[in-house]
């Protein structure tokens, strides 16, 4: 093995590393404040959108990298790049970056501040805040099962020309 391949390995293996421990952490964090929140949040009013934002903070969205569990592919199906876990979603997925655009809490951050901002976007003390933050989950997530729907879609009739 060459020197740059070994650092090239290096380097994915720190970031596998780093997002593992910010994944631990996060859900830990974020299903802990969840728990805490809930019930007297007013922020949950029985609508879908609250139940999304309470999945969010939960770390329980149902995406893609729950299917680690049973071994099966994670990757995201919309972009095909990266795993789909909730990071990818809230932040990375480029099929998803015009709707992210609106919301100004979500700009992509750099690696060290996504922890933070995650926080502030799901659990904003700010009423007002926090109202806006759980409309806009909302629409991303809506956009994706959207998005999604035509994806498939396209692969059905592929795979249909194909036989
Ligand atoms: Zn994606």
């Amino acid at each position: 093995m060459n020197k740059s391949t070994l650092k090239k390995r290096l380097k994915e293996w720190d970031d596998k590393q780093w997002k593992e421990e910010l994944e631990a952490k996060s859900s830990i964090m974020v299903y802990r404040s969840a728990k805490t929140a809930i019930k007297e949040d007013p922020i949950y009013d029985n609508t879908a959108s609250s139940i999304i934002l309470f999945q969010a903070r939960s770390n329980t969205l149902p995406l893609e990298t729950r299917k680690r569990h049973t071994g099966e592919e994670t990757t995201c199906l919309l972009c095909g790049d990266g795993e789909e876990d909730q990071h990818h979603f809230l932040l990375e997925c480029t099929k998803l970056a015009e709707e992210r655009l609106k919301m100004t809490s979500l700009q992509r951050p750099h690696q060290e501040d996504q922890l933070e901002v995650l926080k502030t976007f799901l659990f904003n003390e700010s009423t007002e805040e926090m109202e806006k933050n759980k409309e806009g989950l909302y629409k991303l997530w809506r956009l994706s099962k959207r998005k999604l729907v035509t994806v498939t879609d396209g692969e059905q009739r592929t795979g249909a020309d194909r036989s």
